[in-house]
């Protein structure tokens, strides 16, 4: 992935309303299956970002991958920093 997918990518994985199958075959209580909407599987989910954050975070995100894009330098938001921002929500259970 490129950096500016990197940060669509958390952007989407923000703002999924994700629903993990908890019945089988599909998944358990224990071990939840991948998102029926984003296919995230349940320990790379973002659990740890508030709610009330996510819209505002993928929104900086989005900002910050045209930004990488363009290379049309702003001071807010970096374009630097959103790729770590991205690789930190992507990375989940690996990061
Ligand atoms: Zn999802």
């Amino acid at each position: 992935m490129t950096p500016v997918e990197e940060m669509r990518a958390a952007a989407r994985l923000l703002r999924c309303d994700h629903s993990f199958p908890v019945q089988p075959p599909l998944g358990t209580l224990w071990e939840p299956g991948p998102c029926n909407h984003c296919r995230v599987p349940w320990a790379d989910a973002p659990h740890d970002i508030p709610e009330r954050l996510r819209e505002p975070l993928a929104v900086w995100l989005e900002a910050a991958g045209k930004e990488f894009l363009t290379a049309d330098w702003t001071d807010c938001p970096t374009a630097a920093a959103g790729v770590g921002v991205a690789r930190t929500i992507l990375g989940g259970s690996r990061g």
